[in-house]
């Protein structure tokens, strides 16, 4: 596991701290856990798990710190986060190292999550422009009306360990319009976000702005009751994105939970398959397929079925296993001993129930890394309605199946609980159109095999894969993370003022 109970890996000397009111702190802790690099089983810190009395004193700096930084002019906010930006730019060689060594990404896929890790820092300090609000002259006789994207407080801010830079920075756009934050990483990979939050404060944000707590579902549950946290985003799995959802709502606070995804790419047979076949491949099994846009299930067009397997085929076996170092390995591990088994698990009851194996990625070895997590790329023609065809496998295991139409096809997506993105393969416009229309996700792709938002797009599925109504980055986190106050005025000295007010249409019929 990237994380183990402290008696199996050998107990590392670094244990982590909590960052609160601009000081690392030892954390009060109820228990740790051992971060391990996955690719070698090596202990790399130990994350102790936050207690309740912890959580609320960061909560509480966060709360103190807001009065000052919400009143602290924009331009300077930008300027800070401008900072910041140049700071993790500067650092991104070895915010990427620490990428490849707490989850097991390649070099090449740790430094690509930073290039969209940075953009989110990017446009949140675009916020001059983001939070500005609007007016209205006149609207009644010298009557005005105006509103204001206020900051609101304390937000929150839970991420999963697959993108360990990106997802927590979505504190960028709650920090930039003058909310401050805690944030807590996943206990699986939290180094590169404490590598992040050394780097914000060296930017210059004050103390109490941006805040650190590790911690698991305790520590999760005692900021989703907060008094003082005025909302929270969760990136995760559907099951804990709806449990979560649930109880910041119950708490009448704001919430955005994106979940989990079963992500569909149908192949027709107007699809210029030879540009598309790597791109399949790369959505199916880059970043050893723990990316919530990566291509699950595959439904191909049966006239080239057989030719788009044997070519995957190909394609998978060809990608080498290693660390993420290795320059020459197309796939790194999985990220914990428990997900292995997990997904080993899956294989063996999807063979037990028929389904057929085109390549097996069980008992896959890397030489010289005997304690790495490894499983290699794994296609499996199963049914749809099957567990391992309707079932979030977070690792390399992907499914493949012929349809005889695009309706077919269509059909099978939105059986799906998920609904996070849906990609077609065709060189015709009108096919794709229908696609884009039809299909029940959030994201679209069209020849393009991971969907994913750049920054100033909005992020977020449908059905259990994302709840909440405002989407993740761009303008819709700077409506989360605000609240437009509405402002009507009038002045008594100004030409017409002594006229204001009086115009029944406006003021009185409501
Ligand atoms: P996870 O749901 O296990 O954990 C996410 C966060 O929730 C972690 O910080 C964890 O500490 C916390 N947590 C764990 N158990 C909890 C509980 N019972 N109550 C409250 N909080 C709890 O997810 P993961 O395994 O870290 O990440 C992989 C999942 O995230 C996949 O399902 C993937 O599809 C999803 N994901 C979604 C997006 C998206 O944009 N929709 C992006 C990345 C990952």
């Amino acid at each position: 596991m990237s994380t183990t109970q402290a008696s199996v890996v050998d107990r590392p000397e670094r244990v982590l701290q909590n960052y609160v009111a601009g000081e690392w702190v030892d954390i009060d802790s109820t228990g740790d856990v051992i971060v391990s690099d996955p690719a070698t089983g090596e202990g790399l810190a130990v994350h102790p798990m936050s207690s309740n009395s912890a959580v609320d004193s960061a909560v509480r700096a966060a709360a103190d710190a807001f009065g000052e930084w919400r009143r602290t002019p924009v331009p300077t906010r930008a300027a800070m986060m401008f900072r910041y930006r140049h700071l993790l730019h500067e650092a991104r060689d070895e915010l990427a190292m620490t990428i490849v060594r707490e989850n097991g990404k390649s070099v090449s896929e740790a430094l690509g999550e930073l290039l969209r890790a940075i953009q989110y820092v990017e446009n949140a300090a675009t916020v001059p422009e983001t939070q500005k609000g609007a007016v209205t002259e006149n609207v009644a006789t010298a009557v005005d009306i105006e509103f204001i994207r206020e900051p609101l407080g304390v937000f929150v801010v839970i991420a999963p360990f697959n993108f360990p830079a990106m997802i927590p920075l979505y504190f960028s756009w709650a920090v930039a319009t003058g909310n401050t934050v805690v944030v807590k990483p996943s206990e699986h990979c939290p180094l590169t976000t404490v590598r992040m939050i050394e780097l914000a404060a060296e930017a210059g944000f004050p103390p109490g702005v941006i805040n650190m707590v590790l911690g698991d579902k305790s520590a999760v549950e005692a900021l989703s009751d907060h008094d003082l946290v005025e909302g929270l985003t969760f990136v995760g799995s559907s099951e804990i994105a709806a449990t979560v959802y649930q109880r910041v709502t119950g708490n009448l606070k704001r919430c955005q939970a994106q979940g989990g995804a079963k992500n569909h790419l149908v192949v027709t047979d107007t699809a210029a398959l030879d540009r598309c076949v790597a791109n399949i491949s790369s959505s199916l099994f880059g970043c050893a397929s723990q990316r919530c846009f990566a291509g699950s299930n595959l439904l191909v067009y049966r006239s080239i079925y057989d030719d788009v397997v044997q070519r995957l085929v190909t394609q998978a076996e060809s990608l080498k296993l290693g660390v993420g170092t290795d320059p020459d390995a197309g796939m790194g591990p999985v990220i914990n001993a428990a997900a292995l088994e997990r997904y080993v698990a899956a294989i063996d009851a999807a063979e037990a129930a028929g389904a057929r194996l085109l390549v097996d990625g069980r008992g896959a070895t890397v030489e010289g890394y005997p304690d790495g997590h490894w499983l290699g790329p794994t296609l499996i023609e199963a049914e749809p309605g099957s567990a391992i065809w309707d079932t979030e496998l977070f690792g390399p295991v992907r499914c493949i199946h012929p349809v005889d139409s695009l309706d077919e096809a269509i059909d099978t997506i939105n059986a799906s609980d998920y609904g996070h993105s849906a990609v077609i393969y065709t060189e015709r416009g009108g096919l794709a159109r229908r696609f884009r229309q039809s299909v029940e996700t959030g994201q679209v792709g069209i020849n393009v095999g991971t969907p994913a938002p750049i920054a100033f797009y909005p992020v977020g599925g449908r059905k259990s894969s994302f709840y909440g109504a405002l989407r993740g980055r761009g303008v819709d986190a700077v409506d989360f993370y605000t609240d437009k106050k509405v402002v009507v005025s009038t002045w008594h000295d100004t030409d017409g003022g002594d006229q204001a007010g009086v115009d029944p249409a406006f003021e009185g019929t409501v």
